[in-house]
């Protein structure tokens, strides 16, 4: 399969190059030539796959080939070796809970994905070493890190603002050692994105060795996205639904699940539309209203990892979709301040006695806003309460325990160099590995 560049078509990509690069040179992102159309008779045997199942069919289907079917096996096994539980709340309405992996946030199956098929590139091209950097301010370098822990020929770099992370967000990545290092700069996010962005685009470095993003527009990172909305679609046809009245609801920052959503759509997956769940930083819900797309600086919220002023995805929606008409028939948007954040988890954990985490719970406002009569809603969870404890707690005015899963990273001691702000440090830091 050829990808192609939003930006121009003409500029195309292998699925190694497209995985290696993130985005395209003229800073497009790719797409598939051609979205490959599942039979009929798949989607009704989705309710009789497991997980690990539906989620080799729909990679080997999309992927065409390009990577061969055991490695892509064994990377799916890999991947996807946590539950998806489906949870039926009442009158219609779904959540499915994304976060059963090792950093408890639906991040961990990109992440993960990625980093096998990285590994599969790295054995391919005569075991050169890859190096993975991000900037982080919190909630992608835990998933990142623990993503790649371990795996043979690839070293990550994690860059992160000083003081401004908390110390369970830090210690997901910094704790963790052997091929992971965490880089404390003392600066903002902002130095960090910069620092970052000036080694991928330095000569010097390049010549001495391999250094990639794991950004989250990385089609390595899309494409296992799609999978859970595969795995939602069988475990509702269990129950005898009407199965052409499905909406999800989607949490979004970059568009990145959304995107994927609207990718099996076009596979063929009878989803009837989506509801977008935006935080305050409410870009593409304005988009989807007024038919203008108005990036802008994001403003912090309690749903921090979708505060997105321009989000990534965009154009790959646009291109998909074919612009503002297409996307307002299957989506529909709705975003919601802090305040209205918090009184969706009090009220969801008073009458149903669910505990949501702020991400998850504008998806599932967005759904009980925006279902309508005879439709069957599936809201993406995408984190688990824990992770926003203080916010949480605040909400219910009840103490919330932070799991084992997640206790367990304050075990480890700090793998941490902390370096000047500035691209000089970092390069010298690089150099010197
Ligand atoms: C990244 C993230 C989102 C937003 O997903 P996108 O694909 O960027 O739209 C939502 N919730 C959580 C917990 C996330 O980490």
């Amino acid at each position: 399969m050829i990808y192609h560049s939003t930006s121009n078509y003409d500029v195309t990509a292998s699925i190694s190059e497209a995985i290696l690069h993130s985005y395209a040179p003229d800073g497009g992102q790719y797409l598939p030539e051609k979205v490959p159309l599942l039979p009929k008779a798949f989607m009704k045997n989705l309710c009789n796959m497991t997980l690990q199942e539906v989620s080799y069919a729909i990679a080997n289907y999309a992927l065409q080939g390009d990577i061969d079917a055991q490695v892509l096996h064994d990377v799916v096994n890999e991947t996807l070796n946590f539950p998806i539980p489906l949870i039926d709340m009442g009158d219609n309405r779904h959540i499915l809970e994304l976060f059963h992996g090792p950093t408890m946030s639906f991040k961990d199956i990109g992440a993960r994905f990625m980093a096998r098929l990285m590994a599969h590139y790295y054995t391919g091209n005569g075991n050169q070493e890859i190096n993975v950097m991000i900037a982080t301010s919190g909630h992608s370098g835990g998933a990142i890190a623990n993503g790649f822990y371990g795996i043979e020929g690839i070293n990550v770099y994690i860059l992160y603002p000083q003081d401004q992370l908390n110390p369970l967000q830090r210690a997901q990545f910094a704790t963790l050692g052997k091929n992971i290092t965490a880089i404390e700069v003392k600066g903002t996010i902002n130095d960090c994105k910069n620092m970052a962005m000036q080694a991928f685009n330095d000569p010097d470095l390049s010549k001495k060795m391999l250094l990639t993003s794991a950004k989250s527009v990385n089609i390595a990172r899309l494409l296992p996205q799609m999978f859970f909305y595969f795995w939602a679609y069988g475990q509702l046809a269990k129950h005898g639904h009407n199965m052409e009245e499905i909406v999800v609801s989607v949490p979004c920052g970059n568009l990145g699940s959304l995107t994927a959503g609207v990718l099996a759509k076009e596979m063929g997956l009878p989803i009837k539309r989506f509801i977008a769940a935006d935080n305050k930083n409410d870009v593409f819900t304005q988009y989807l209203r007024t038919g203008k797309f108005m990036p802008r600086e994001a403003e912090p919220s309690l749903a921090i990892a979708m505060d997105c002023g321009n989000p990534r995805n965009f154009p790959r929606l646009e291109k998909l979709l074919g612009g503002h008409a297409g996307m307002c028939q299957i989506m529909e948007g709705f975003a919601y301040s802090d305040e209205r954040i918090i009184s969706t988890i009090a009220n969801t954990w008073n009458r149903e006695q669910y505990l949501l985490n702020p991400h998850s719970a504008t998806a599932y406002q967005a759904l009980i806003d925006g279902l309508r009569p005879g439709e069957i809603g599936v809201a993406l969870a995408t984190s688990h309460p824990a992770k926003a404890q203080l916010d949480v707690e605040s909400a219910i005015g009840q103490p919330v325990d932070i799991p084992d899963e997640l206790m367990r990273f304050f075990n480890g001691f700090g793998h941490i160099t902390t370096i000047n702000s500035g691209y000089n440090s970092l390069k010298k830091f690089l150099l010197s590995r």
